[in-house]
């Protein structure tokens, strides 16, 4: 008998990731190619198209061996039919993606937001492995959410559930946000977001370490991390901040879905204990005790495989 695969496409601005895996999740190919976002990005089913169709010659697999298509993709998606409303990265707007590529490759094709892929992958194979309700927060140059619930990604009645990067917790006088609003969790958690209020902490520490990076050029939040590994007492500020927002927001979030475990990923969580330390004693600090008791922090295992390993799961489960 042919080994059933499984085909996972996670979409991004850059670079579209693709991969065979198994049904046991393992991976047996996975490769990327650039995200052509000209033209509204109309290009972009025909080149996954034609990529998997030199994938599957290259390795000598047949079609019938392939189950499915689960791909994942930065916007708003409708999951019944794989209809984008709008993905502002890469330029698609009510973009009729998910038969497009149906009819291209002859495969059947489940599409869900990129973030939900990853705490589905997470739930799968990670760090959330076997959890029936979990929040899945992405810590990027944005920031992400996926929330599992009741064993199933949650969507809601148009897309926009699990949102966590736009939960408003700057009421009055926010940061402008990509997505319109002002004051969201993304202005402030995300890796351009501690950049931001470094340069703000920054002004009143002359003295600190970082006052001097920031006169020595570009930051990034890493630079902010390791300040406060050093002991500046800026740096560690910042990040007392940002995770105290982050925290209140998880919070928040899960009073909703009563969270057994709360995955944090992105390259912001490379910070490792340095970030989820105070984020854990945050959540505690906001969270109802019992609902807090129930709960437990992990990093994200799957890396940049998360949103792949996710779309491959969507596959095998409406399978
Ligand atoms: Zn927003």
């Amino acid at each position: 008998m042919v080994e059933q695969l499984y085909i996972g496409a996670d979409i991004g601005g850059t670079t579209v990731k693709l991969a065979f895996i198994k049904d046991d999740g393992s991976i047996v190919e996975k490769w990327e190619i650039p995200t052509n976002t000209e033209s509204e990005g109309k290009s972009i089913p025909t080149d996954i198209s034609q990529s998997i169709d030199e994938k599957l010659k290259e390795r000598n697999i047949h079609k019938e061996a392939i189950m499915g298509i689960g791909a994942g993709a930065p916007g708003f998606v409708d999951t019944s039919s794989g209809f984008i409303h709008e993905a502002v990265n890469i330029g698609w707007k009510n973009f009729d993606f998910g038969s497009h590529l149906e009819e291209l490759t002859g495969f059947p094709v489940w599409v869900d937001n990129d973030a939900n892929l990853a705490a589905l992958g997470e739930n799968w194979l990670g760090a959330g492995k076997g959890c029936t309700e979990l929040i899945a927060v992405t810590l990027g140059t944005g920031v992400g959410g996926g929330i599992i619930a009741n064993g199933n990604v949650l969507n809601g009645a148009n897309g926009t559930a699990a949102e966590l990067g736009h939960v408003t917790v700057v009421p009055v006088g926010g940061v402008p946000c990509n997505c319109g609003k002002t004051g969201c969790l993304e202005t402030v958690s995300s890796a351009t977001g501690i950049v931001r209020k470094a340069k703000e902490i920054a002004r009143s520490y002359p003295d600190s370490l970082l006052q001097t990076l920031l006169k020595n050029g570009e930051l990034t939040a890493k630079d902010v991390f390791d300040a406060a590994d050093d002991g500046d007492e800026a740096a560690e500020k910042v990040i007392h901040e940002v995770t105290d927002v982050l925290g209140m927001a998880i919070a928040n979030m899960a009073i909703a879905i009563n969270p057994e475990k709360i995955v944090v990923g992105g390259g912001v969580s490379k910070a490792g204990t340095q970030l989820l330390a105070p984020l854990e004693k945050a959540y505690r600090k906001y969270a109802l005790k019992r609902t807090a008791e129930a709960s437990n922090f992990g990093i994200a295992e799957l890396g940049n495989d998360a949103g792949v390993i996710g779309g491959a799961y969507l596959v095998k489960k409406n399978k």
